[in-house]
């Protein structure tokens, strides 16, 4: 069934069944306050949590107080390319390797967080997100699945006039301005999921829906990516992988469709939740 860690006006907190229960309330101290300290102690709070009254909770979940469920990456990788329909929108070949960036911690924001636009090129893109649980360098692909206490929804916004500003393209910029990085609602374990490497995944801007595809369609799925990531960087309890976008971005479209103050962002992935983020001016 699964465990779903959530950051409740800065507290950690899981949602059971809608209701809101404050880990460290709830387990008298054994869990902190702290949405990092629980990751970094996922397979505790798990087995804790699958010791918890089917009426446990101290209230009805409000996700207007929601911040993002992961507040402290050390790394937050994104993925190019990384959805063949998207390779083909945007005219490139499939990638052999996963192309990698990066995008600073500071632009993570949380579920219902407005997004501060840095020009008129801003670019939505709905990616699933990868919680990193466990520690490793060289992680085996076989076992990699194990390193990552769970998914989450992510929107890594683009803010395309600064990445394509020069050639070659500069991406790290224009992917972390504040507020850049929307993730949440819940971190969801993986064991809440019938198949978690193929679950829906949606955009809509305004009622608008702009992109729909399903995570099979990842060209590296998340084992790959976790496997190809550690021979590099050791991976750490927080470490976020945002998977890369499927087609349907406002950069290629005819016509472009970017993002204007007062445009509404939803973002979701069955099986763990929407994001809502309202654009506004900077
Ligand atoms: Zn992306």
């Amino acid at each position: 069934m699964g465990i779903r860690l959530v950051n409740a006006a800065g507290r950690a907190g899981l949602d059971v069944d809608g209701r809101l229960v404050d880990l460290e309330s709830s387990s008298g101290g054994r869990f902190g306050a702290d949405v990092m300290d629980a990751i970094a102690d996922w397979d505790a709070l798990c087995d804790w949590a699958s010791g918890l009254d089917a009426d446990a909770g101290d209230g009805t979940i409000d996700e207007s107080t929601f911040g993002p469920p992961v507040t402290r990456s050390q790394k937050v990788f994104g993925v190019g390319l990384n959805y063949r329909g998207h390779a083909a929108e945007a005219g490139l070949d499939i990638p052999k390797e996963p192309l990698i960036f990066t995008k600073f911690p500071s632009c993570l924001a949380g579920p219902r967080a407005d997004v501060v636009l840095t020009s008129e090129r801003v670019d939505y893109e709905v990616e699933l997100v990868a919680v990193i649980g466990r520690s490793g360098r060289n992680i085996d692909e076989g076992r990699a699945i194990d390193h990552v206490a769970g998914y989450c929804v992510g929107q890594d916004i683009s803010d395309r006039a600064l990445q394509f500003a020069g050639k070659p393209p500069q991406f790290s910029m224009g992917k972390s301005a504040d507020t850049y990085g929307p993730i949440g609602p819940a971190v969801v374990s993986l064991d809440a999921f019938d198949d978690p490497n193929d679950l829906p995944l949606w955009c809509e801007v305004s009622g608008e829906r702009l992109q729909e595809d399903r995570t099979n369609d990842l060209i590296f799925p998340v084992p790959e990516l976790v496997a190809y990531l550690s021979r590099y960087c050791t991976l750490e309890p927080g470490d976020l992988i945002f998977t890369g976008t499927p087609a349907g971005v406002g950069a290629v479209r005819d016509p472009r469709r970017y993002l204007q103050p007062g445009d509404e962002i939803t973002s979701g992935i069955d099986g763990i939740g929407i994001l809502q983020n309202r654009c506004v001016e900077s």
